[in-house]
């Protein structure tokens, strides 16, 4: 068993934080005193699964104003600034293609590697540090993060033990729990003493209490809205526009999955989806449209009315919902049912059940609390020596390759940090002694 001053550094986790701080810190200390340690049978295991397969690993217009945090809503963008400018997303790029990686752009400054098959960017991270000789041990679970005086002792579920100067926790949050993230890192980081924002599960489908079960599978662009309803007051909490998909429990598609993190059980409060299926005409603006329509399509039968705007089976169900009779000519449609046509079309309401659980939620919005962690070496302001990358951390993206480009940028900052931290304490600690004054 290896012994107390043999690891400057254990991080936990080889995920893509925890991979990336790898990379980052055995460019400054020797990989053979870097521990990665990580529970799957191979690193990265959630990374295969990124974008389809294609992993969106990097979104080139990433900045501080793309990012959330549960508990410090108005500060994160003050917060994450320092890693975004030690880590930009220009130099990820950089780095990657030093790798091997050359990215892509599909659309939106998504980057995708060059191959489009996740495993690129996987193989090219444990390549590098598997050359630079950082020790590797996966099938490892760590159960047991303990301080010393002067570091810290891991335990892991096989009873082994491990010791080292410094401590990086990327274990991820609790979505996409089947690759291995299942909130251990919580567990280790508040019996070290820092507090965490409640994990909740992001970017992920709603699911609603009455479903139209005959809709799932349609797929339409549009506006979709989060509300929140209290005694006194409704609010609209998120909005986002883009494709919507119908499912056969509720709503989902890149936009509902944005608006999910705003989502959460609170006493007393509830909380419904809003579609608006044309959010580019107002209510009197689609009135019109829609008037102007039906004299162009007088002849024609009131059951194709919106065929040619919306999904042919969506475009039923709105009409049925308005109460229009489809055997009627489009010409006889009234002013009235025109009315709550656009209802129907602009305000497709229900109530939310919940979201997915975790096992299908792509990101965890909370964690950590960012005010106890330093945001320019993101080490713990509680516990030297114990850092943080990833998603541990109360910081999440929307959909788009800002949630890697957050795993890399940090992963990237806190990697260097511990490195350098390590290197200058070896350094101290080997110098020798001061001369005594004559
Ligand atoms: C299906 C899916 C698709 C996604 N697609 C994209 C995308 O295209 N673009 C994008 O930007 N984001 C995407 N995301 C989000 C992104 O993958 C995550 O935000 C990112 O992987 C977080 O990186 P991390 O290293 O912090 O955590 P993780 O990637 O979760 O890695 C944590 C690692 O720690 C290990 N671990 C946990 N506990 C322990 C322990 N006790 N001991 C040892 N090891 C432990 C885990 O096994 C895991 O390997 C997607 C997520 C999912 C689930």
């Amino acid at each position: 068993m290896r012994t107390a001053r043999d690891f400057h550094i254990a991080i936990i986790g080889a995920g893509a934080a925890g991979l990336m701080a790898a990379v980052a810190a055995s460019e400054i200390v020797p990989g053979r005193r870097i521990l990665l340690l990580e529970k799957n049978d191979r690193p990265g295991k959630k990374l295969y699964a990124t974008g389809n397969g294609r992993c969106n690993f990097l979104n080139r217009g990433a900045e501080a104003a793309h990012y959330f945090s549960r508990e410090s809503a108005e500060s994160v963008e003050d917060w994450v600034v320092p890693v975004l400018q030690a880590s930009p997303p220009a130099a990820l790029e950089s780095l990657f293609d030093e790798l091997g990686v050359t990215a892509v752009h599909l659309e939106e400054g998504r980057l995708y590697p060059r191959s489009l098959q996740a495993e690129s960017v996987v193989e090219a991270l444990a390549d590098c540090i598997r050359t630079r000789g950082v020790e590797l041990r996966t099938q490892t679970t760590i159960v047991e993060c303990r301080k010393t005086a002067d570091g810290f002792i891991l335990k892991s579920d096989s009873g082994e033990t491990h010791r080292t100067r410094c401590v990086l926790l990327a274990t991820g949050g609790k979505a996409g729990i089947q690759y291995g993230s299942s909130g251990d890192g919580y567990k280790m980081a508040t019996s070290l003493g820092h507090r965490l924002a409640k994990p909740i599960p992001a970017l992920t489908q709603l699911v609603v209490e009455s479903p139209d079960p005959a809709l799932a599978g349609v797929r339409v662009r549009g506006a979709v809205s989060l509300w929140r309803f209290s005694a006194a007051e409704a609010q609209e909490v998120s909005r986002d526009e883009g494709e919507i998909q119908l499912t056969a429990d509720g709503i989902s598609g890149i936009c509902t999955f944005n608006i999910s993190r705003y989502y959460e059980i609170i006493p007393n409060r509830s909380y419904a989806v809003r579609l608006d299926f044309f959010p580019e005409y107002g209510d009197e603006e689609l009135f019109k449209f829609l008037k102007k329509r039906k004299q162009q399509l007088d002849g024609r039968s009131a059951g194709i009315f919106l065929n040619g705007l919306l999904p042919a089976k969506l475009a039923a169900h709105l009409m049925a919902e308005a109460g229009v009779d489809f055997v009627a000519r489009s010409g006889s449609l009234e002013e009235e049912q025109l009315h709550r046509l656009v209802a129907q079309c602009k305000r497709y309401e229900r109530r939310v059940a919940g979201t997915k659980s975790w096992k299908h939620a792509q990101v965890t919005a909370g964690g950590v609390l960012l005010r106890e962690v330093d945001p320019g070496t993101l080490q713990s302001t509680k516990i030297p020596g114990l850092y943080f990358a990833g998603e541990i951390l109360d910081v999440d993206g929307p959909c788009g390759g800002f949630n890697l480009t957050w795993a890399f940028a940090s992963g990237r900052v806190a990697g260097m940090s511990a490195a350098r931290s390590a290197a200058s304490e070896e350094n101290v600690r080997s110098s020798p002694a001061e001369p005594a004054a004559p």
